[in-house]
Order: structure tokens, then C-alpha cells, then sequence
């Protein structure tokens, strides 16, 4: 299969449209216009991950962190991070990054946290982003009407609140006349059609309309299926960055600063708390680096909040504000690999794939403890 295939069905889960402004993500070396076999998941490119893609002659490395964040003003091999970059065009492996967007995305990185931790979530952290939403009407016979449906659910209509697959069907009857170039696959040419049909209404975000007319002409059964397409003025979609989940029963902050010790497999962790008795249940988190949204974590009535490199003055703040804030690192970010392999897997089996999805095994941890 080709680079931009196994792409297309990622960035169906990960849009880029909910990277956060400026963030580089999508492809950064290399072409995806080429066929891929083994696909490697890495949180970090470094040069340790640059020999593991070599020496396990991978065709794609997908990365959390973006390889080239801040722009290269010299392409000098003598600096080891500069060289990973020419060893990676020597051996066509291709790097695409999704960064923000993972954690932005329903169901992205900081769900899979609070799911690990244990968690609901009820909220994201703070709104990033607020998309037009359109509603699409389209009749089909009633024999295709629920593939139709499913097909739309994939490319992402249908999603309202906490709802997926929310459709409206109404029953009617369609007529049509084939004219003589038609090839219709109900009815002859010249002779006027009638047939049992339902109309399919279903609302979806503006930014996915080329990917949901791709998913109906698919999976409609006419030569000429009859849509059309709304932009509503009411029911604008959010999102946001980070999660906002509440404990199923309030437990001491000692208490609970051990229980993400052991969920993250951390040797230690960073605890800013004027005292560590209070009970906490609702907790907010931004894995990697989201000091900057503590204020976010403090409106919305958190007990608790977790992010990683968190700087010696804002922790200053975030004990003036009151606010207790775990930082477990950057590196809990890694639980990122295992689940997107899983997704890879379920993408592979669904639409037989023939490549090979691997799990970077080097350690990118700049820190340990003593
Ligand atoms: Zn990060």
C-alpha cells in the first residue's frame, strides 16, 4: 500500500484542522507517494530512534513530537540531530507528525490518560477550537439506507454531545427518468422510475465535507446519488486541550499522587501543594507540557491537575493560586505508542492492510532519577 493511504485513514482519526494554530504537523521528511511495509510508532525522533527505523528498515515513522519544531537554519551532518535527518532521506523513511491534534482529538491522548488513571471525563481543559458544522441530506433506496448511514458515521457525521451515529430518517419516494448515456443501477433508460427511498439527514463538521461526499458517492448505490448540504447557523462544535474527569470518589491528594506514580510507572514525580491531606476528585490534565492552562485547570473547578515541565515560577503561581499540580513528566506522553499501534491494528484488519506496525522500543526519556 502507498504512504498517503495509510495517512488518509490516520488523519481520519487525527484531523490536522485540530492542531493548534502554527503547530507543524503532518509530513515533515520524506514522500508519502510511495509504497510503505513497516510503519514505526515513536513518541520522539532522535537519532537512537533514527538507527532503530534503520536497522527494522521501516518506510514510515509517525511521531507524537514534531522532528522539526523550531526551523533549521544549517543541514551540517557533523551535529548527530542534524545527521538523523540526512539518514533518514538516505534511507527513504519517511516522518509525519501529529502533535496538538492528538491531544485536541475526542478520544486522543488526554482520554487515553484519565481512561488509564482510572478517570471519566466530562470536559475538555481549555477550547481551542469551535467548527462550523453543516447537515447533509441525502435519499437512498431503503435497501441501502444503512450502509449509507455507517459509511457516513465513519467519515466522522453524526456526532452530537456525548452521541455518535445520530441520523434522522423519513421515508419517501424518489422518481427519476434514466436518460439514454445513464447507467442507472434501479430502472431502464426512457422509462420513468419509482422507487421506495429514505431520506438520511445527518450533521457533520464543515471541515470534513470532500472526506463525507467520498464516503457517500463509496457507498451509495446510484450513478447519480441526490444530496445536498446545509451550513447550519446553530450547533458550532468545540474542542479543546486537555481533560477535565472526576474520580468516582473523592481520595486524599497523598493518596492520589501515588496512584499516578503507579498508573505511569514513574520512578518519581514533581508535587507543587501547600498540604497534600485535601481530598480531590476533580482532576484536569494536559500531558507533555501545559503549564500555561493551569489557569483553564483553576476555572474549571479543579482539584487537582497534571502536566509536565512545569517551570520554578509558575509553580510559585500555582501555589499561590492554590492550585495542587502533579507534574509526572513529559514522557507519560509515551502511553501515545501502544494505543496508536492499536489503532493501526484495527485499521490493518478492517481494510487489509499488508504492512507491519511496530512500537519504537528505545527509551527517549531525558531524565532519571537518583
Ligand atoms: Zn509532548
Amino acid at each position: 500500500m502507498k504512504g498517503n493511504e495509510f495517512i488518509q485513514q490516520f488523519e481520519k482519526k487525527f484531523p490536522l484542522a485540530l492542531a493548534e494554530k502554527g503547530d507543524p504537523v503532518g509530513l515533515h521528511i520524506g514522500t508519502l507517494h510511495k509504497p510503505i511495509q513497516r510503519v514505526m510508532i515513536t513518541l520522539d525522533v532522535r537519532p537512537e530512534v533514527v538507527a532503530e527505523a534503520i536497522a527494522k528498515k521501516v518506510d514510515l515513522l509517525v511521531a507524537k513530537h514534531p522532528p522539526i519544531f523550531r526551523p533549521i537554519d544549517r543541514l551540517v551532518t557533523d551535529d548527530p540531530q542534524i545527521k538523523m535527518y540526512a539518514d533518514l532521506l538516505k534511507h527513504d523513511i519517511a516522518v509525519y507528525a501529529a502533535h496538538t491534534n492528538m491531544d485536541i482529538v475526542e478520544d486522543g491522548l488526554n482520554d487515553w490518560f484519565l481512561e488509564e488513571l482510572g478517570i471519566k471525563v466530562t470536559d475538555y481543559l481549555h477550547k481551542t477550537h469551535e467548527l462550523d458544522q453543516g447537515l447533509i441530506q441525502v435519499t437512498v433506496p431503503k435497501s441501502h439506507s444503512q450502509v449509507v448511514r455507517d459509511a457516513l458515521a465513519e467519515a466522522g457525521a453524526g456526532k452530537i454531545g456525548n452521541y455518535e451515529q445520530c441520523s434522522y430518517t423519513s421515508v419517501g419516494t424518489g422518481r427519476f427518468t434514466p436518460m439514454s448515456e445513464a447507467n442507472p443501477t434501479i430502472g431502464t433508460v426512457h422509462q420513468r422510475e419509482e422507487v421506495a427511498e429514505e431520506k438520511i439527514e445527518m450533521v457533520f463538521p464543515i471541515d470534513t465535507l470532500a472526506e463525507l461526499i467520498k464516503a457517500l458517492k463509496e457507498s451509495h448505490p446510484y450513478e447519480e446519488p441526490a444530496y445536498q448540504v446545509i451550513p447550519l447557523m446553530t450547533g458550532k462544535k468545540s474542542y479543546g486541550i486537555g481533560r477535565v474527569g472526576e474520580l468516582a470518589t473523592p481520595m486524599p491528594l497523598e493518596e492520589f499522587v501515588s496512584h499516578v506514580k503507579e498508573v505511569f510507572d514513574l520512578q518519581g514525580l514533581r508535587l507543587i501543594a501547600n498540604n497534600t491531606d485535601r481530598l480531590v476528585q476533580r482532576v484536569g490534565i494536559c500531558g507533555g507540557s501545559g503549564q500555561k492552562f493551569y489557569p483553564a485547570a483553576l476555572s474549571k473547578g479543579c482539584d487537582v491537575y497534571i502536566t509536565g515541565d512545569v517551570y520554578y515560577h509558575t509553580g510559585h503561581d500555582m501555589l499561590t493560586a492554590d492550585l495542587p499540580v502533579i507534574d509526572p513528566g513529559h514522557y507519560i506522553e509515551q502511553l501515545c505508542i501502544p494505543r496508536i499501534v492499536s489503532l493501526c491494528e484495527q485499521w490493518k484488519e478492517k481494510h487489509h492492510w499488508n504492512i507491519e506496525i511496530i512500537p519504537s522500543t528505545v527509551n527517549t526519556n531525558p531524565f532519571s532519577f537518583r
